[in-house]
């Protein structure tokens, strides 16, 4: 009998995630604490964590639904408005409560309507940003309607991203979740190292738009920013696999109730947490660059952040057989199913759990 071929990595980080509250969060969490020793916590909560009092009351609920074994530390985030108060978030993030700032443009995915409506309206908190060298932490979509929805991305880029950077410089910012050619070049070719970053997600490195329609729509397939071209994914997969250090991973992984992705007007998201790392591991071992799978997963964020790599290690192994994860769906404590991705795809690579869930 041959030994099952594994990799041991420091224990990975998830740098966009949502953990959403109450029941949700409670079924969501020990997935992501199980593999992931810190991740950037999203704040568009139904009421959005838009205060350093809001985002202390959402850490406190993340950690109390935390098990005793688990060791997960929830980088909190403060949600941008039109409204704002640069002192609040300078006393939150210089008392250690925030970790960054998120823009979300008005409209761009799920609880974004108190988003900012013009980037100039926030012209003094980005100044303030910069100031601190609080990072930003950008959903970079621009939500005109008179613009293709696949295109949402590539001119949010020359629209806004491009001018916002050269009116501040010196401000660290995370373009999130990218899934565009444009996106990659762009970062890529401005960025000078540790000012611009990018996360990148398992299903946008999966997937292409085909499977928005494979076999009749897929409304398990539909996130925001919506999955992109074949060339758009083989671009995110040399970026992600190519060990540079302005990508790492985030999951991005957004739980929504199955019936609330079922329906008509389904929501844009897709819950990853259980099974992204063995995505992630899958695509880098198609790759061939298994030896840069710690970099995207566990020493480029920290790298880029400034923070010490895990001193924990994570163990992947890769099976005999390709097969379908048997965990599809988990439920809330109040019985409802959260369906998880890939769900019917077959995946090579499994993690090592230290304590079964
Ligand atoms: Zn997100």
């Amino acid at each position: 009998m041959t030994m099952p071929q594994t990799i041991t990595i420091p224990k990975p980080d998830d740098w966009h995630l949502h953990l959403r509250d109450g029941d949700i969060l409670k079924a969501v969490l020990p997935y992501t604490a199980a593999h992931f020793a810190r991740a950037v916590v999203m704040p568009n909560l139904k009421l959005p964590v838009t205060t350093t009092e809001r985002a202390i009351a959402y850490r406190d609920q993340i950690t109390q639904a935390l098990s005793e074994h688990m060791t997960f530390a929830p980088l909190m985030t403060l949600y941008l408005t039109d409204e704002t108060n640069p002192n609040d978030l300078t006393r939150g993030y210089e008392d250690g409560v925030l970790f960054a700032a998120k823009l979300y443009p008005a409209g761009a995915t799920t609880n974004s309507e108190s988003g900012v409506t013009e980037i100039q309206n926030i012209t003094s908190i980005l100044d303030r940003l910069q100031r601190l060298g609080m990072p930003l932490l950008i959903h970079g979509e621009v939500t005109d309607p008179t613009v293709d929805f696949f295109d949402r991305e590539a001119v949010f880029i020359d629209r806004v991203l491009r001018p916002l950077r050269r009116n501040f410089p010196e401000l660290k910012i995370v373009m999130e979740h990218i899934t565009t050619q444009a996106a990659v070049e762009y970062i890529t070719s401005e960025s000078p190292y540790g000012r611009l970053g990018a996360t990148i997600t398992p299903h946008h490195l999966l997937l292409n738009r085909n499977a928005l329609f494979d076999g009749g729509i897929q409304p398990h397939h539909f996130c925001l920013p919506v999955l992109k071209r074949e060339k758009d994914r083989q671009a995110i997969i040399l970026a992600a696999t190519s060990g540079a250090g302005m990508f790492f991973a985030g999951t991005d992984s957004a739980p929504h109730l199955k019936a609330d992705k079922e329906r008509s007007h389904g929501s844009g998201g897709i819950f990853s947490a259980p099974h992204a790392l063995a995505t992630y591991a899958e695509i880098f071992d198609q790759a061939g660059a298994l030896d840069r799978l710690a970099n995207f997963l566990s020493t480029n964020g920290p790298a880029f952040y400034g923070l010490p790599v895990n001193a924990a290690t994570l163990t992947l192994e890769k099976l005999e057989t390709p097969a379908v994860p048997d965990l599809k769906s988990i439920l809330t404590p109040n019985g409802a199913e959260i369906v998880t991705f890939p769900n019917e795809t077959p995946l090579s690579w499994r993690v090592i759990e230290k304590h079964p869930l």
